[in-house]
């Protein structure tokens, strides 16, 4: 969910200034009145008609002053003459050239901001960003094409290094002159402790970049329709990913997505690789540096993976209730040939089970999107997207998990796993006992799952197997 300052940038970018109460009464009350500590919003003259909220048609309806300033209703054809509260009549006007200032002032620039054209471009000032000095300026895209504002800013400066951070205009728009740089400011600021605050350092990632050899178009690798994001596999090295897409093998350095190997994005998506494709909010927030809040860094991370694939769709969704996102597609790290856990699955969905021929096949249930096609049951059309939970095993040997030696001969935790699969699942050793902790160490980084596999049970002194256990070789007496 966007916070309320994000949605009012988004209403900005389109030009749309006024928000009523109605609206606000689904916001978080805490945001709303932070951004209005922020003076974005001015109050402004009272509604003159309100959406009707008694018959739920939605209709508008003119407002009537029974008593004026005092005593308000409106006529609705179903419902009758409706009395209205006068609270629900306020309005507020946002000041896009107060949005200009709380940016200069996010960014620490001296001086006074001017306005080049109304109510669509500003000079904020002037500082050294990403290894030189710019002239910062903030526009609203609301239907003004980037190249006017480009001009305006030429005429301004001339030539100069220039930074425009803007709301609604066209990321990486073609024809933008060298030394000009457009960021989409929503993806860049956010609200803490009643002030906006900008992600500099990420802004000077993107200029420090901005100097590499320019940016080389990677056309989009074309997917058949009804492809969805997970069947895409991005399998991530130092410097590109190599992605597989209905068929299609394609290796994208990162140079060519117009990003450095050490940029957040990339810092980013090599942290979902290394953790199979799901983070949590906080952790995102550790692993990366910076200021942005998760929710814009995944953001940025999915404008950069959307262009490249052709496929609809959000590649990264969020889970509200586990505070986490997670790739829609799978994704690992090079060199790490651990079992593809899918995203969100956890220790409770996992099944071992030992083959008599000493193999182990590895189950778990994995939602698949699919178009569902005619009419179903409940009489609804067709091309819906359903999903359903297949399971998918694979089969590997202790080897590929790393419990047996080339040896051949079982490690210690080898040793403990497969006793513990005969077992069902339990394992009569100490809580201190080293081999099991290394066991579960083993199978977390084999997974890539986060959790501990293993608990120790207390009552019983014993350890307990949080994933199901099952083996079909008898256990013979040792
Ligand atoms: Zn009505």
């Amino acid at each position: 969910m966007r916070t309320v300052w994000q949605q009012l940038l988004d209403r900005l970018a389109i030009g749309e200034m006024v928000v009523c109460a109605d609206e606000t009464r689904r916001w978080d009350k805490k945001q709303w009145q932070e951004t209005l500590g922020l003076g974005l919003l001015r109050e402004t003259e009272l509604a003159e008609s309100i959406i009707c909220d008694q018959c739920g048609e939605g209709h508008w309806a003119g407002i009537h002053w029974e008593v004026p300033g005092v005593k308000a209703c409106f006529g609705c054809d179903t419902e009758g003459v409706i009395d209205i509260e006068i609270d629900r009549l306020r309005q507020w006007r946002m000041d896009a050239g107060r949005a200009a200032g709380l940016t200069a002032g996010a960014l620490d620039l001296p001086g006074t901001v001017e306005m080049l054209l109304p109510d669509r471009l500003w000079r904020l000032g002037r500082r050294r960003l990403g290894g030189r000095y710019r002239e910062i300026f903030f526009g609203i895209g609301a239907g003004v094409p980037v190249s006017a504002m480009s001009t305006a800013i030429r005429s301004s400066i001339g030539a100069g290094s220039a930074l425009l951070l803007t709301l609604g205009s066209k990321a990486n728009p073609e024809g933008l002159p060298a030394g000009q740089h457009l960021l989409d400011l929503a993806s860049v600021c956010h609200v803490e402790n009643d002030r906006l605050v900008l992600d500099v350092d990420y802004i000077e990632d993107r200029l420090a970049e901005s100097g590499v050899p320019a940016r080389k178009s990677t056309a989009s690798i074309p997917a058949a329709a009804g492809t969805t994001w997970r069947q895409v596999s991005i399998i991530v090295f130092e410097s590109f990913m190599e992605i597989t897409a209905g068929g299609t093998v394609r290796e994208v350095a990162f140079s060519e997505l117009g990003v450095e190997q050490a940029s957040q994005p990339i810092e980013l998506l090599k942290c979902f690789a290394a953790a199979r494709g799901t983070l949590g909010a906080e952790k995102i927030k550790d692993l990366v540096a910076g200021a942005s809040l998760p929710k814009a860094r995944v953001l940025r991370l999915r404008q950069l993976l959307q262009p490249l694939i052709d496929i609809d769709g959000d590649p990264i969704e969020h889970n509200r209730k586990a505070a986490s996102y997670s790739c829609q597609f799978e994704i690992r790290l090079a060199g790490d040939d651990g079992f593809r856990t899918p995203a969100g699955a956890t220790w409770l969905d996992l099944t071992f089970h030992e083959r008599e021929d000493g193999r182990i096949i590895v189950s778990v249930p994995e939602k698949r999107k699919f178009r569902a096609h005619g009419l179903n049951v409940d009489g609804r059309g067709t091309g819906e997207v359903a999903e359903r939970s297949a399971l998918t095993s694979r089969t590997y040997s202790l080897e590929e998990i790393g419990l047996r030696a080339e040896s051949g001969r079982l490690t210690e935790e080898g040793h403990e796993f497969v006793t513990l699969l005969r077992a069902s699942g339990t394992l009569a050793r100490r809580g201190n006992d080293m081999t099991v902790l290394q066991l579960a160490k083993r199978l977390r980084a084999w997974t890539g799952l986060d959790g501990e596999p293993l608990r120790l049970i207390e009552a019983t002194g014993s350890w307990s197997a949080v994933f199901a256990c099952s083996s079909e070789v008898v256990q013979t007496t040792k």
